[in-house]
């Protein structure tokens, strides 16, 4: 069988000109990086603000196995079986960070016969949003240090200095770290600490803000330190907005490459899915609505954090409106959440299926409840059984919730045709009445006990008391209206990534509670979450390597 990097590069791609006249987008529009890639202009957009919208379909999944189930693979081969009906389609995703692919996740741009390519450009620098995005956090901290040297006439704590430093790389031992050891003039020593880019708080910025005046102004109003009398101390008293745009003002411009069948594909941004909000940006999505009459777009993680973050966060603030949800289960998961260790996934076993299969049957009355249609598809393995499939396909008809085979992964968008057929009949003859879960003018509380119960089936919630300390604090600053940002383990509904299939009568614990002023959300952390991940004992940049022609290998 082929690696998916083998796949991407026998693919022939068309000059990214001709991807982007299938969005009637003329070159005029397209600020070129070499043949492959582009940034789609500022006048575009603002050119397209009165066409009509396209439809929006979310792409989410099941809780899944630490392999990841295939939520990128079914995007990406949807989109691309939309283009082989003829279908006008274009792709809103997520870019991926640095860090994972050189750890054990690899790329992320999809899989088999479902990519988005050039793969490894995507993966690698891209078009150097990352950067940008790195160099205005760091910024930010700089700044903030000289500024505490210099006299720190804002009487910032350095005990209570929150902003961290980042980089987009998996690097464990910048996770705790001293700054300003030597002398007087080498800075205030003080503890600091170091996320992953894709942590940063200017990540979720970029990927909420609606315009360069939206950006700035969340920029502004981020909180980076607490003075000694418990003031937060913003970006912009430290006049640090102006220069952290200049240096974001392309990332903030969507970027166009293409799938494998050529399909548009819109790819930016990339905050976490824990503690941020793990959806692509809003530009990007708002931009692929005027541009097409289908948009695909994913949110990270399970449904439980990426569809409930994607619907409650993205779409309350840019007034999204959802059209359809696909959820994504895969045989393999649900044998997992029925008890099967890692290493026996492949092995038939229809006893472990049904008991996993609760986990299936939850996502589809939590994705209900925010009255968008949903349709469940089994992204194939070639190791499944047709016992297997059956049986889901039967456990979905019985709760009168369509159900399609995708087969994208080993076919490409030929293997996508009955999911987007069944997504195309789903778009025209039944109606979103999309709502969010909760109202913003609930306390944080209220809020936070809403997720945990309707979403992840928790009996009650309890928080340590540096939560309880801060959610005060949070409402007494006037930001007790934004919505929640729940911080939680991917692989259960519950907070402990033990507790498998559908938990019940179990409690969420609420360890830290802090405010994204500027992203305009609470993180509440629950469990261990990790900002600045580790790298495996055998990482996966040992693989990796690139030959005299520049051929790049080992990039999965
Ligand atoms: P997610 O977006 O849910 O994290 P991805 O689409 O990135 O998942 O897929 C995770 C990994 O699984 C990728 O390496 C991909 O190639 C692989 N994969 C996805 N679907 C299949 C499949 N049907 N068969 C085999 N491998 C798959
Ligand atoms: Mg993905």
């Amino acid at each position: 069988m082929k690696t998916d990097i083998q796949i991407a590069q026998e693919a022939t791609m068309e000059h990214i000109v001709k991807v982007a006249e299938k969005l009637n987008i003329s070159e005029d529009d397209l600020e070129l990086y070499g043949k492959y890639k582009a940034k789609l202009s500022d006048e575009l957009m603002d050119r397209m603000k009165d066409n009509e919208n396209g439809k929006l379909v979310l792409v989410t999944a099941i809780n899944p196995t630490p392999a990841g189930e295939g939520k990128t693979t079914t995007s990406i081969g949807l989109g691309q079986a939309l283009g082989k009906l003829g279908k006008k389609a274009v792709l809103a995703l997520r870019e991926p960070s640095l860090g994972p692919c050189f750890g054990i996740k690899g790329g992320a741009a999809g899989g088999g016969y479902a990519q988005v390519v050039p793969m490894e450009d995507l993966n690698l620098h891209f078009t150097g949003d990352f950067h940008a995005i790195t160099s205005a956090n760091n910024l930010l901290a700089a700044l903030l240090d000289n500024h505490i040297q210099q006299g720190n006439h804002l009487c910032i704590d350095p005990r209570q200095v929150v902003w961290k430093r980042c980089l987009d790389m998996n690097d464990r031992v910048l996770r705790n770290i001293v700054v300003g050891l030597g002398s007087k003039m080498d800075g205030m020593v003080r503890e600091d600490h170091f996320v992953i880019t894709v942590a940063s708080e200017i990540m979720a910025v970029l990927c909420l803000a609606d315009d360069m005046e939206d950006l700035k102004k969340r920029l502004g109003r981020m909180i980076v330190a607490y003075s000694f009398d418990g003031k937060p101390v913003t970006a912009d008293d430290l006049q640090a907005t102006g220069s952290m745009a200049a240096l974001l003002k392309d990332a903030l411009k969507p970027n166009l490459i293409q799938t494998l069948e050529h399909t548009p594909a819109i790819v930016h941004g990339g905050p976490f899915a824990n503690i941020a909000h793990g959806c692509n940006s809003v530009r990007a999505t708002k931009t692929a609505l005027k541009l097409a009459d289908i948009v695909v777009t994913e949110a990270g993680f399970g449904a439980d954090l990426g569809a409930e973050k994607f619907f409650d966060i993205k779409c309350r603030m840019s007034g999204l409106k959802p059209d359809a949800v696909v959820l994504v289960a895969t045989v393999r998961a649900l044998k997992y959440n029925g008890g099967v260790a890692k290493a026996d996934l492949s092995e038939p076993n229809v006893e472990a299926l049904k008991k996993g299969i609760v986990n299936l049957e939850k996502h589809i009355e939590n994705l209900q409840k925010y009255q968008v249609p949903v349709v469940v598809t089994l992204n194939s393995f070639v190791t499944d059984t047709k016992e297997e499939t059956d049986f889901i396909e039967q456990f979905c008809k019985e709760r009168s919730c369509e159900f399609a085979l995708s087969e994208v992964w080993e076919k490409g968008g030929q293997g996508g045709i009955a999911l987007a057929e069944k997504v195309l009949d789903t778009l025209e003859n039944k109606e979103s009445n999309f709502k969010v879960l909760y109202d913003s003018k609930l306390s944080l509380k209220e809020k936070i006990e809403t997720v945990a119960k309707e979403i992840y089936g928790a009996d009650k919630v309890t928080y340590s008391n540096a939560a309880n300390k801060e959610l005060k604090r949070i409402e007494d600053l006037g930001m007790g209206e934004f919505p929640v940002c729940m911080a939680k383990t991917q692989y259960s509904l519950s907070d402990d990534q033990n507790k498998l299939g559908r938990p019940e009568n179990f409690t969420v614990n609420v360890r830290e509670v802090y405010v994204s002023a500027g992203a305009g959300f609470v993180v509440a952390v629950t469990g261990a979450i990790m900002t600045m991940p580790g790298l495996p004992k055998k990482p996966a940049a040992n693989n990796i390597d690139v030959d005299n022609q520049g051929v790049i290998t080992g990039l999965f």
